[in-house]
């Protein structure tokens, strides 16, 4: 048994390279935390290590476990919950040099990839194949397909192709205690056994490292075609969405911004959609089908208080490219605080004229952007320092309300964001005890030592 924590970086440094086992403070402080909410001073972690290889991964937790060294597995730090926030001591182990795709297999539509390979990359190289792989946060150049794996990302084109967990059908993972399991299939289908690959799949880092995966591609679309849609108001917009679903069409990307957001927009990319409307929907249809779905659209649409944007304008498609940047590249802090619940599409228009009657009542400020088709929506609340009574006190009760909001209106918590460090006090609000405890007990089951993630997710 190693004594101190000195004494477990000498043991790292004998498994790891120099370049594998990073000491500076500016590393250290680097991968402190991600892009959630931060409240008081960042905690630096003993060290970051790099593993190259799966041996490295399963050297690394052996001596973990014998030491009982917390491990915080890091993608590109891009979550937004506080999932890779460093809490106490604990090495952080960042994956983001495990980045080869190891295999397309074009005929079989699926890739095998190492987890720090950036989902955009993974697009790319695939591409030439005439496929893609579907989950696109609208963190996809930055993220990994490892992280996006383990808070099981949503993103745009989920309205059509479903979440993470729809494109994952294998993953080998290093227990906490260094052994390696393959878990899942090579195959779409596949029903042996309980499904441990979706297990893993939003696991949040706590139940082992994702080392390698195999993933489900889907058809690269022949043909796309982009709208954006401007609406009087917000609750315009929403009813928009339900209009849209009952002529039943099936948008892949369905977006909703709303004006302060759109004023945000205009700001960054010097443009001026504001002042035509209150709200937008951004809209793409892919496939074969999509040049008659757009004529159902515009039949749809037409002669009502709503400005569609031209038949093959560029316009549409930039402005899907700039709603993946709305939230901006800036962390939360204590004063700011982006939102993650989903609630029944059809309790959508009743959630947004809510959540600005709770913005109002406490005085913050709110804008909203949503992944329209899928219900899931992102409020994100703010307040100018220093203004008024208590104006953190104000915020947290914004955001408590916004949240009680969505479970009181048969939702949840998190969409797709993850529970991280920062939902975990809501998380009793939406499981019941036996739930949550029954969910401890198979944590302590892959886990005895709890080292893995400690603190997050429940
Ligand atoms: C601008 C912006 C836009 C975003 N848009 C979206 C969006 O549209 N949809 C969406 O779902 N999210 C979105 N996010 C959140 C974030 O990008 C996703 O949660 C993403 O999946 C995180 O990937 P990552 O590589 O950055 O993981 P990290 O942030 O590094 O880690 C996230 C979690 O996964 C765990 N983890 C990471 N890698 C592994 C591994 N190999 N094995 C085990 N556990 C691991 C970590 O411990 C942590 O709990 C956005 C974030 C930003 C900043």
């Amino acid at each position: 048994m190693i004594k101190t924590p000195r004494e477990f970086l000498n043991q790292l440094a004998t498994v790891l390279s120099a370049e594998q086992l990073e000491l500076r403070v500016e590393v250290l402080l680097e991968n402190s935390r991600d892009f959630g909410q931060l409240v008081g001073e960042p905690i630096m972690p003993l060290a970051v290590v790099y593993p190259g290889t799966v041996d490295d991964v399963q050297n690394i937790m052996r001596l973990a476990y014998e030491h009982h060294m917390p491990v915080i597995s890091r993608g590109a730090g891009t979550g937004v919950s506080g999932g890779v926030h460093v809490t106490g001591e604990c090495i952080v182990l960042n994956l983001m040099r495990m980045n080869r795709i190891l295999e397309v297999r074009p005929d079989d539509e699926v890739a095998v990839v190492e987890p720090g390979v950036i989902n955009y990359d993974l697009n790319l190289a695939v591409a030439d194949h005439g496929l893609m792989y579907a989950p696109d946060p609208a963190s996809y150049k930055m993220s990994t397909i490892g992280g996006n794996i383990a808070t099981n990302a949503g993103g745009l084109r989920c309205a059509k192709y479903g979440v993470t967990r729809e494109s994952v059908l294998a993953v080998d993972v290093v227990l906490s205690d260094g052994r390696l399991i393959h878990v899942g299939r090579n195959t779409f289908k596949g029903v042996a056994g309980y499904d441990l690959t979706a297990m893993f799949t939003g696991s949040e880092g706590t139940l082992g490292v994702i080392v390698r995966a195999v993933v489900r591609l889907r058809y690269l679309p022949v043909d796309e075609r982009d709208i954006s849609m401007l609406f009087p108001s917000l609750e315009a917009a929403v009813l928009g969405v339900q209009r849209i679903a009952r002529v039943r069409v099936q948008p892949a990307i369905l977006e909703l911004l709303d004006s302060p957001t759109i004023r945000i927009l205009d700001e960054q990319y010097a443009t001026n959609y504001a002042v035509h409307g209150g709200a937008m929907l951004l809209v793409r249809l892919d496939g074969y089908g999509s040049e008659k779905e757009e004529s159902v659209l515009r039949e749809t649409f037409a002669n009502q208080e709503v400005i569609l944007s031209a038949s093959g304008a560029g316009d549409a498609t930039a402005l899907i490219e700039m709603r993946r940047t709305s939230r901006g590249d800036t962390k939360d802090d204590a004063y700011r605080m982006g939102e993650d619940v989903a609630v029944p599409k059809s309790k959508m228009t009743g959630y947004v004229r809510e959540l600005r009657e709770i913005a109002y009542q406490h005085n913050v400020d709110v804008r909203v952007i949503a992944h329209a088709g899928d219900g899931n929506l992102h409020p994100t609340f703010s307040v100018e320092p220093g203004s008024g009574i208590d104006p953190l006190a104000r915020l947290s009760k914004a955001l408590e309300g916004s949240i009680r909001l969505a479970i009181e209106m048969g939702g949840t918590i998190t969409g797709e964001h993850g529970v991280g460090l920062i939902k975990r006090e809501w998380l009793g609000w939406e499981q019941a005890p036996d739930v949550l405890s029954l969910q401890r007990e198979i944590k302590a089951l892959f886990d005895p030592k709890n080292i893995l993630n400690p603190g997050k997710a429940f």
